[in-house]
């Protein structure tokens, strides 16, 4: 059996029950299992491998939520740069309708390094268009040579621009082959286990590219099969005209008329919703991935975070697609929750101020915390994705876990509460980054691939994409 010391860490934050942030901490773990959380005179003295994590803080991996890997290929296309949804996504379609195998295998590579090298330990991935032979398994085989733990979401599109959807026709697939390809991933990858490294999700893509058939038959097939479903909403006002105009339902509406609520849902964005769509959100106990970073890229708006979190909806981050963020730093996501619940508070503030008395001691007092954008990223993002085993460092817990060399200068000057510190300062690469006990990310370098060359093979297939061929 092989087991993990983590000794005299500065701080090692815990996000068990009691929130405990432990001074010159570590943890003990064996095959991948958290076993023991202390100060580190109480923990073993040694392990088969032994990590000495003086002058860092340790945290609890970080759980990114949605993510479109491939799109890590198309980053500031100059015709997407400053276009909102539904532009941004009419000039890239015809770019990713030239993806491949291998653009889907490297590009998920990249991402998910990029991901690790922030301290993500856990991603959900959609993808959702399959053209020239690509399949989900191009991407799942990329998360197995990486290391990280991977909700791989079957992603679709039905809808074509001829039958009134938004994506060109030869970008969608047909509903019977959608559904078939659907259930055989399920079967083939999906592990329900506790600790699993793999599962796998259903993930028709927008009100605006799948049928209302696509969405029924897609939630009945998850249902049947034991797996959860994925969708983007509320994420524009175009999209909210669209569904208007449709189907006659504001979004939120239209996903209950589905039978798509429910806690084997969660939804990216729902940025556009309000106090009773909040409430039904809450009730049904869905799951919302906020992604604050593509809602300001597209001008889409901001999303109700505080909110949300306080009428009891489950929320967690996502870096969205790298196409619209143009990144997969998913710390620098949680700094960026941070600071737009902040503007979303002053707004707010502005807009009704009877509503909510002003006062700076009042605004200080709703404030989101650093402490609760770093939870949101850990176990805000676990509870979105269904788990209970990843999330916080306590006994029984997944070995996931990540963390920052406080010597830098971004943290000079911070030293007073490194835990915010991590949080309020300028995110850099962490120092390392474990997934069920096996380093991925070591001394600030990938561990478990090579990135140069996959760098270059990424940029190559980049210009090809873009320049097309
Ligand atoms: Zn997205």
């Amino acid at each position: 059996m092989a087991t993990l010391l983590v000794r005299n860490a500065t701080v090692l934050v815990t996000h068990d029950a009691d929130r405990r942030e432990i001074a010159d901490g570590g943890l003990f773990a064996r095959d991948g299992i958290v076993t023991q959380v202390g100060p580190t005179t109480e923990l073993p003295d040694t392990a088969d491998e032994v990590l000495d994590l003086r002058d860092h803080v340790v945290l609890p991996g970080l759980v990114n939520t949605h993510h479109h890997l491939f799109q890590t290929l198309t980053r500031a296309v100059p015709a997407a740069q400053d276009a909102d949804l539904f532009g941004w996504l009419t000039a890239l379609y015809p770019i990713w309708a030239r993806l491949t195998p291998e653009a889907v295998r490297v590009s998920t590579l990249v991402g998910l390094a990029e991901l690790a090298l922030s301290g993500c330990t856990t991603t959900s991935d959609h993808l959702y268009l399959y053209p020239n032979g690509c399949r989900l398994d191009d991407s799942i085989e990329a998360a197995r040579e990486i290391g990280l733990r991977f909700h791989a979401t079957r992603g679709s599109m039905s809808l074509g621009e001829s039958r009134g959807g938004l994506p060109p026709d030869r970008c969608v697939e047909a509903e019977a082959d959608i559904l078939r390809d659907s259930q055989r991933l399920v079967e083939q990858f999906h592990d329900s286990s506790r600790g699993a490294l793999l599962r796998i999700a259903l993930a028709p893509c927008s009100p605006f590219s799948v049928t209302p058939d696509l969405m029924r038959e897609t939630a009945d097939l998850a249902r049947s099969l034991g797996v959860h479903l994925h969708t983007h909403l509320a994420e524009t006002l175009d999209e909210e005209r669209f569904c208007l105009e449709t189907v006659g339902h504001r979004p939120v509406a239209y996903m209950e008329s589905l039978g798509w609520m429910g806690p084997d849902v969660w939804f990216a964005h729902a940025v556009h919703v309000d106090d009773a769509e909040i409430t039904a959100l809450a009730r049904s106990g869905s799951g919302v991935a906020h992604c604050p970073t593509s809602n300001m890229r597209l001008s889409s708006g901001i999303a109700p975070l505080q909110r949300m979190r306080a009428a009891g909806v489950r929320v967690g981050l996502g870096v969205d697609g790298s196409a619209s963020n143009d990144g997969s730093n998913l710390l620098a996501e949680a700094r960026q929750a941070l600071l737009l619940a902040r503007l979303e508070l002053a707004e707010r503030q502005r807009r009704d101020p009877a509503g909510l008395p002003g006062g700076t001691r009042q605004m200080r007092a709703r404030q989101m915390r650093a402490r609760e954008a770093l939870e949101t990223a850990t176990l805000g993002g676990a509870a979105v994705l269904g788990r209970d085993d990843i999330g916080a460092l306590a006994p029984g817990m997944c070995a996931d876990f990540f963390a920052v060399d406080l010597r830098q200068p971004t943290y000079a000057g911070a030293l007073h509460d490194p835990v915010a510190a991590v949080l309020l300062c300028a995110p850099v690469p962490v120092a390392c980054t474990y997934v069920h006990g096996r380093p991925i990310v070591r001394e600030g370098r990938l561990a478990t691939i090579d990135l140069p060359p996959v760098l270059e093979d990424h940029n190559r297939i980049a210009r090809e994409l873009v320049q097309g061929g």
